[in-house]
């Protein structure tokens, strides 16, 4: 049959598909399901992909325009991977053509098309005479530790990319220096399949599974090949990377790739390092770290099925892996697997989406299981597996609350938390210090009139970074110089108030002035390298005392740390979005697993103006499976969230009125089983000049949520005020301050 017409996803706004004509100078049977064609769109030409074809069209002829031309190059979205982005674009009722878009390298995205070339991975060099190169590592040995570490790193992985090594942390100047020293040799890597061979696996690395372990093993292996989500609540430290690896084993057996999604890349490179010992496999990394060029190897990689395993950050969910056998997501509770702006996907949820609609496995871990998923594991939806007991002697770091009501406070720290670091430095070991609020302190003012100095945009005061001499707002990250007069008085008597990282840092050094001070947040790290650099360093002893905010509750280990304090909870206790309870505890409970080992043992100590407030009380004395259990039956008696389902329309305007009448007028209608929460102003209600204003949509099926989103978008294509205002929607969010 003659195919005369295609229907193309494009990159704008717009919830349709476009119809376009086929020229007589291209072959029909040539434009395949997923490929890219330039197309004509109003006054310039963009890349579509083509999403189905026709051979009748409603539309007259000469109303359509002809497609420009078929991007013949192979690289399309397979079948399976195309489905499973439609889904998501229904899901959370967001355009297709601008979640195809994510989904594509920027390379695979412009009209020009790139020159790639293969990629190139390093190996060992074997040298004739094996006693040069041993004399070679000898002399490096003493003077350069790091080349060293590299060079075992390349003999343990052989085939590891530039874009690897650099995450695990090491430098271009080092890896030059091994090759100088002919030690490595860079090669061009075959764009073939991967095959598994009985030298992948290194027996030898290995450890003996616990009984707990061995059970969800086994139970993810049995159910290679069909659908099921396991979620693995193990406490830290209890082995869950070593039940990842041997799950794994069965699916690279059996040549299939493998999925891991981690929440941040750069705090993991102790587990990234043991992926690498144990499967002599090509590994791609993906994360936000890439440049074009390596994204788009890594995206070929997956298709191509060169990489065996695909380690990567939320938006690896959509990695066009083609022989994806199973999906591990790590640290499952994590806020970042949720995207907070545009396509606001949460990576999770369609992680379980891409399994069932590929039949396989997948694994959920985490230490502090989101109520959403622990509800899954309870209600039977998904496979329960508990692992209670620390890997080794090690015991679970004790949480304890210290009542600062009544203390004499310095410099945010109390007398009882003060006295606990010195004697854990005096034994020579590492403490934690917890903040999190980046910046030398969130406020300036003026001491004669209490004027402060507030973001005009957004109506919050600015955070004072003392070491880039700036005012910014944290908010619209607009910048200010500090003035060195009051506006509003001519008073020079301008200080900081309250407190953030920096200060502290600056305090503690003060305080503890014989100790190395290190301070880890997004301010200290933005260098490429940095983070690595400061992990490092915290390793070797080289610092003493470690500040930082929320950065550190994640993935990175410090067994010297033997005290963790955590300055401030009492924000979450008695906030008005019902999960901060849930992100405190896991927060708590996150830091207090990074510290310590076997011969010793962390000790957290909280400092709170509460330590009565049952929520504290239950997590300190029974734990965070108690405490969720509790909060869970919370949650359903005030038919929130996961006993409920929520949408939340936010809308913004250069005034209140608008956002407010806009959102006001979706309330009119109303729709079986479901609930609006709103209009109303948004927590922050001010940000970059613009009104913020909320509503929720709340219903008891996802069925109903769906059909009440579906038709109210309808409602507002018809909508006086829509063109006034911007207006996004947000499926489950998990975010509701803004
Ligand atoms: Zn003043
Ligand atoms: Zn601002």
């Amino acid at each position: 049959m003659q195919v005369n017409y295609i229907q193309v996803a494009i990159p704008v706004p717009m919830r349709q598909l476009f119809t376009y004509i086929i020229p007589q100078n291209i072959n029909s049977a040539e434009l395949h399901i997923g490929a890219r064609v330039v197309v004509p769109f109003s006054h310039r030409q963009v890349i579509g992909i083509i999403i189905s074809t026709s051979t009748t069209c409603d539309i007259e002829d000469k109303k359509l325009k002809a497609i420009i031309s078929l991007v013949n190059d192979n690289f399309r979205f397979p079948p399976t991977l195309l489905n499973f982005l439609q889904r998501c674009a229904n899901y959370y009722h967001h355009p297709i053509g601008d979640v195809l878009q994510l989904a594509l390298p920027v390379l695979l995205r412009q009209i020009e098309q790139p020159t790639i070339d293969l990629a190139t991975t390093w190996h060992e060099l074997k040298t004739e005479i094996a006693d040069e190169s041993s004399v070679a590592i000898e002399k490096a040995a003493k003077k350069a530790p790091k080349q060293v570490a590299l060079l075992s790193l390349i003999q343990a992985h052989n085939g590891i990319t530039w874009a690897e090594i650099r995450t695990l942390g090491f430098t271009k100047a080092q890896l030059n220096a091994l090759e100088k020293k002919q030690l490595i040799e860079e090669k061009k890597q075959n764009p073939i399949p991967f095959v598994y061979q009985d030298s992948t696996l290194a027996e030898e690395e290995k450890l003996t599974l616990t009984v707990e372990q061995a059970v969800i093993v086994s139970a993810v292996k049995q159910s290679f090949g069909e659908f099921s989500c396991h979620l693995v609540d193990g406490v830290t430290g209890s082995g869950k990377t070593e039940v990842y690896l041997q799950a794994m084993e069965r699916t690279l057996a059996a040549n299939k790739q493998v999925l891991v999604l981690v929440p941040e890349i750069g705090l993991t490179p102790q587990m990234l390092s043991r992926f690498e010992q144990r499967f002599n496999l090509p590994i791609c990394l993906h994360h936000s770290g890439l440049n074009d060029k390596e994204r788009l190897q890594t995206w070929l990689a997956a298709q191509r099925g060169t990489a065996a395993i695909i380690i990567g950050t939320r938006s690896a969910i959509f990695s066009p892996l083609h022989h994806l056998g199973l999906i591990i997501v790590d640290e499952e509770h994590d806020g970042s697997f949720k995207q907070q702006d545009s396509f606001r996907y949460q990576a999770r949820d369609i992680a379980i989406l891409r399994a069932r609609l590929l039949n396989i496995p997948i694994v959920l871990g985490s230490a502090t299981p989101s109520f959403e998923s622990l509800q899954n594991a309870l209600s039977g939806k998904y496979r329960y597996h508990q692992l209670t007991k620390r890997a080794g002697q090690s015991t679970q770091s004790k949480i304890t609350l210290i009542d600062v009501a009544q203390q004499q406070m310095e410099h945010g720290l109390s007398g009882t938390l003060k006295k606990a670091i010195e004697n854990i430095l005096k034994r020579g070991e590492q403490a934690l210090i917890f903040l999190n609020r980046r910046g030398y302190a969130p406020a300036i003012n003026c001491q004669e009139c209490h004027w402060i100095a507030d973001c005009q945009r957004c109506n919050k005061s600015y955070t004072l970074h003392q070491g880039q001499k700036l005012l910014i707002c944290h908010h619209c990250s607009s910048q200010k110089r500090i003035p060195y007069q009051c506006p509003s008085c001519g008073s020079v008597r301008i200080k900081p108030m309250g407190q953030g990282t920096e200060q502290l840092e600056e305090r503690i050094s003060e305080l503890f002035s014989d100790y190395s001070t290190v301070r880890i947040d997004r301010d200290s790290t933005r260098k490429k390298g940095e983070l690595a650099k400061l992990l490092q360093e915290v390793s070797d002893k080289k610092h003493q005392l470690l500040i930082g905010t929320q950065m550190l509750a994640k993935g990175h280990h410090f067994p010297d740390v033997t005290l963790v304090a955590i300055l401030d909870v009492d924000g979450a206790l008695f906030s008005f979005d019902f999960r901060a309870a849930e992100h405190m505890a896991q927060l708590l409970v996150q830091v207090a697993g990074r510290a310590g080992r076997e011969s010793k043992p962390g000790k957290v100590l909280v400092q709170t103006n509460f330590p009565e407030h049952p929520l504290l009380q239950d997590l300190v004395n029974n734990g965070y499976p108690h405490f969720a259990k509790y909060a869970l039956t919370e949650r359903k008696q005030a038919l929130l969230p996961p006993f409920s389902y929520q949408a939340l329309f936010r809308a913004e305007a250069n005034y209140p009125s608008y956002p407010e009448k806009f959102l006001r007028s979706l309330t009119e209608f109303s729709f079986q089983g479901c609930q609006f929460a709103g209009p109303v102003p948004a927590a922050m209600e001010k940000k970059a000049g613009k009104y913020r204003y909320h509503l929720i949509v709340q219903a008891k099926s996802r069925k109903e949520l769906h059909l009440a989103i579906y038709q109210l978008i309808h409602h507002i294509s018809q909508n006086e005020w829509q063109k006034k205002v911007r207006w996004t929607v947000d499926i489950d969010p998990l975010d509701l301050s803004w």
